[in-house]
């Protein structure tokens, strides 16, 4: 854990008791701040006070005593309205924070030298993140993950000059981080998202500019026009910039060049690695990602074999077009993280010959923006709610079975790719929809799907 001690003695209210919650406001007791929690559910509370913590209805405290709101990052602070605790510590002027912004301050205090590398972007976070962490890793370094994908970041070792820091940030940690300088800040891409939470496009890309205009330097990803600008504008401002691009060469950056990932500094180039044959990182997308990734680690300062070596290992992460299993020709793709048509869109995209598994819980839109893959799917099996609007889309265009559960379209997917004479058919779990018809989320569902191509008979391991 990393002890925060900025407020020793000093009082400080946390709201939001969740498991990144929980951990920060240990790690602000460990510290010695006189802390104050709370949290709507009864459930959250109890698990509090059952660890030691002070639990007490933040409506009572006296607001001017208090130093800081930390605020759990899934608590709205400005939409679609703040957090009733968010207008109590501005009607007393306190300053509201979030974990990322504690542990910065706290490796500003401790230990500034510790590289700190911030990842944000609309997709490909975690990817890049996990990335990230497995190159260093792979290259003998001591690295720690944490944020956003799934370890909060207080609950991290504690700072050592030479451990380095890969922090994945939403856009609400970000938020609640006002003093974020990382040694290496990522942005991968920036298209439409959580406007429910960030009002409008403008607010949602400053928030997300905010993390890499801070950065030493900052790596950002130029194929979308909202990101490029951003690269633009704080390079006009004399920050360090790196430009990573999966869609066109570049004089200066990193980019792909069908497979290869080459590095360019004033129009020199230098292959750093090539991307065939990892089954992880298959895709345009995950071609921006390993860029993001290889000019983050060249900016810590490793080498282009070191950093080939550590590609051709990556294991990928659960549930982005997760390799599950091989029988004879055909692969199992897992791909439950897949809940809009976007996502969708990458993993069709990656892959020839797809006996496609999709529905779910619809989202507006269903998958009518999906037709310029239609060719690529031999088969379509429909499973819940969605499967009469998705039908009506595939219609005339795609071969299509209402299949209801996971378990009968993936009987139905698998006897109809064995019978396939394609090189590669690809029995792919790609919803395009979320889970909540038929699971509790993605993961759920992805296990379950996991669970079931692995009792194949015959079923056969897959490496990176
Ligand atoms: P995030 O953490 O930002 O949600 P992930 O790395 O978990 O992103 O990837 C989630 C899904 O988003 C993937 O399954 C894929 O469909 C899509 N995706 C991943 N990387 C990118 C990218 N660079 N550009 C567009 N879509 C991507």
């Amino acid at each position: 854990m990393i002890a925060v001690d900025l407020f020793r003695d000093r009082a400080v209210a946390l709201f939001g008791l969740g498991g990144s919650g929980l951990a920060t406001a240990e790690a602000l007791a460990a510290g010695g701040a006189h802390l104050r929690v709370w949290d709507d559910a009864e459930a959250a509370r109890a698990e509090a006070a059952r660890r030691g913590l002070e639990v007490v209805p933040l409506g009572d405290v006296t607001w001017r005593e208090v130093e800081a709101l930390v605020l759990a990052p899934g608590v709205p602070l400005t939409h679609p309205a703040p957090h009733w605790t968010v207008s109590l510590a501005h009607a007393a002027h306190v300053p509201v924070i979030g974990d990322v912004e504690l542990f910065a301050r706290q490796r500003r205090a401790d230990c500034p030298t510790a590289p700190f590398v911030a990842i944000t972007g609309t997709n490909g976070k975690s990817t890049t993140t996990a990335l990230i962490d497995h190159l260093l890793r792979a290259a003998g370094h001591d690295s720690r993950m944490g944020g956003n994908i799934g370890r909060a970041v207080l609950s991290l070792e504690p700072f050592e000059p030479s451990r380095t820091y890969v922090v994945e940030c939403s856009s609400f940690q970000i938020d609640l981080a006002p003093s974020l300088e990382p040694t290496v800040g990522i942005l991968t891409n920036l298209s439409e998202d959580h406007l429910d939470r960030h009002g409008t496009m403008a607010n949602y890309a400053a928030i997300k500019e905010r993390l890499v205009e801070a950065a030493t330097t900052a790596v950002i990803g130029v194929d979308d026009p909202l990101s490029a600008e951003i690269a633009d504008r704080i390079e006009a401002e004399s920050h360090v910039v790196v430009r990573i691009s999966a869609s066109r060469e570049l004089d200066d950056g990193v980019f792909a060049r069908g497979t290869a990932i080459i590095e360019a500094k004033a129009g020199e180039e230098r292959t750093i690695a090539d991307l065939a044959g990892i089954g992880s990182l298959r895709g345009r997308h995950n071609a921006q990602n390993a860029c993001a990734a290889v000019a983050a680690v060249r900016a810590l300062g490793l080498g282009p074999a070191e950093i080939a070596a550590g590609l051709a290992t990556f294991p990928g992460l659960a549930h982005r077009m997760e390799q599950v299993g091989r029988k004879g020709r055909v692969l199992f793709v897992n791909d439950s993280k897949a809940t809009n048509a976007d996502s969708t869109a990458q993993a069709l995209a990656s892959f020839e010959r797809i006996w496609w598994i999709a529905g779910g819980k619809p989202k507006s839109g269903g998958i009518s923006s999906l037709e310029g893959f239609f060719d690529r799917v031999a088969k379509a099996y429909l499973i819940g709610a969605a499967t009469e609007e998705f039908a009506a889309t595939l219609d005339g265009r795609v071969p299509f079975e209402r299949a209801g559960t996971i378990d009968r379209a993936l009987e139905l997917a698998a006897a109809d790719a064995a019978a396939d004479g394609a090189a590669e058919p690809v029995v792919l779990l790609s919803p395009a929809c979320a889970s909540y018809d038929q699971f509790k989320n993605f993961e759920v569902r992805g296990d379950h799907f996991r669970t079931l191509v692995r009792a194949i008979p015959g079923i056969e391991g897959v490496g990176p």
